[in-house]
């Protein structure tokens, strides 16, 4: 599939920012589109602010698990033109060395991210203007605002515009701008490298294949299997820090080749991703800056799944924002004390798997599914 169509939104240039908003959202994810939509129903004046081009491309297995689908019911489910073959996909462990595949009844729905992205974009209501290729280059606050920094490159050199709001909402992802600009706890990044390869339909099982092996390098995390229609995605996660990930990830593809029935290449794409170890990675925000989605840490650690933890940390944010403003003029914190109340149970299910980390991250963590029955993999893959 191409880029996708561009769906209806307010968009405006860099020149028609104002200098005030009630909310400013930074980062035009599945975070940061909640987080608009549920702030602007309490407001007038909503900006969001996205870097890259809109839409965009963002590299993503595209997988969308039960928390995703479920926050996204309110908005009428997923629509057809973005889900690919097959259409639903199970997670299935795969123990190359030993031979031992494992498939679980935990299963994902299988879209096209680039559509999926835009289409949650044609979701946002007309009183949020969206300025695309404009970025947050700073921010600081004080007892009744908060003071943004934006930065458009364009051809003749930078321009910079400073906008004042009562909140701002960084939904800025693993980049972690605001985070990193307020001083708070940074975390590190993994390195991911998604080849697509073509494949005859039907040609692969409809699988997420998560592929362990002592035959990739040591700071090899983990590869996977999807298939997407026309293509697969052939995914390597590196731990942070790797050197050579486009060579590393050329050894295991060599590997794979000779089990899969893979085609010629088509792209390859290399992000990075938040490697979060401890609870303290996950940070609500300070003051009346509130962090959500992944730039707050809120991704599985375990399993990398981040759609849901972003759509529904994005949502809290933009409905906390939104509760606070409705209740007139509370003190500087209110927002955040009632983000942090909401998100209590995301935080303790997040806690949950950076305890599990470690095991299920090590060898005999690795190696455990061979061992035990697969209605107990399905079991332990649905909580972590
Ligand atoms: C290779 C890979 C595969 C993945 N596969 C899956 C999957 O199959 N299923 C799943 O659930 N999760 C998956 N994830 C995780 C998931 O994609 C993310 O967790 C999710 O997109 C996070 O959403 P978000 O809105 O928090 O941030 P993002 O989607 O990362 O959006 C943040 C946005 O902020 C913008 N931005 C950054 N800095 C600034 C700035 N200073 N100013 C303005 N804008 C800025 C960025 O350009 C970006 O568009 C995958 C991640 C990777 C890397």
């Amino acid at each position: 599939m191409g880029m996708p169509e561009s769906r209806e939104y307010r968009a405006i240039t860099f020149d028609a920012i104002r200098e005030y908003y009630d909310v400013v959202v930074v980062g035009a994810g599945p975070a940061g589109i909640m987080a608009a939509i549920e702030a602007a129903a309490a407001c007038d004046r909503v900006l969001l602010v996205e870097a890259s081009a809109l839409p965009r491309e963002k590299s993503c297995g595209g997988m969308l698990n039960v928390y995703s689908l479920r926050a996204l019911e309110r908005f009428g489910g997923v629509p057809e033109d973005m889900i690919l073959s097959p259409r639903w996909i199970s997670f299935r462990y795969y123990h190359m060395d030993r031979e031992v595949k494992k498939a679980t009844q935990v299963r994902f729905l299988n879209v096209d991210r680039a559509r999926f992205d835009a289409w949650l974009l044609g979701l946002l209501p007309a009183n949020v203007e969206v300025a695309a290729e404009v970025r947050l280059a700073d921010v600081s606050q004080g007892e009744q605002a908060v003071a943004a920094s934006l930065v458009a490159r364009g051809a003749g050199g930078s321009s910079t515009r400073s906008v004042s709001c009562r909140h701002l909402i960084a939904a800025d992802g693993p980049r972690a701008t605001a985070r990193e600009r307020l001083k708070l706890r940074p975390f590190d990044r993994y390195i991911s490298v998604q080849e697509y390869v073509r494949i005859e339909p039907g040609a692969l099982e409809p699988y997420f294949d998560c592929i362990y092996s002592r035959r990739f390098s040591r700071d090899y995390g983990i590869g996977y299997i999807i298939p997407k229609g026309e293509v697969a995605i052939i995914g390597s996660i590196f731990y942070p820090g790797t050197k050579d990930c486009g060579r590393k990830h050329e050894e295991v593809l060599s590997i794979l080749n000779d089990l899969y029935p893979f085609g010629e290449p088509v792209k390859r794409e290399t992000w990075i991703a938040a490697h979060l170890t401890r609870p303290s990675d996950l940070v609500a925000g300070a003051g009346r800056i509130l962090l959500a989605g992944e730039g707050g840490g809120f991704l599985s650690c375990t399993s990398g799944e981040g759609i849901s933890f972003a759509l529904n940390s994005g949502s809290m944010a933009g409905r906390a924002v939104a509760a606070s403003l409705s209740a007139g003029a509370p003190g500087p914190t209110d927002a955040l004390r009632r983000y942090e109340r909401a998100l209590s149970p995301l935080k303790r299910n997040l806690a949950f798997r950076m305890r599990m980390f470690p095991f299920m991250n090590s060898y005999a963590g690795k190696n455990l599914a061979c061992f035990i029955p697969t209605p107990i993999v399905s079991k332990l893959t649905e909580r972590v």
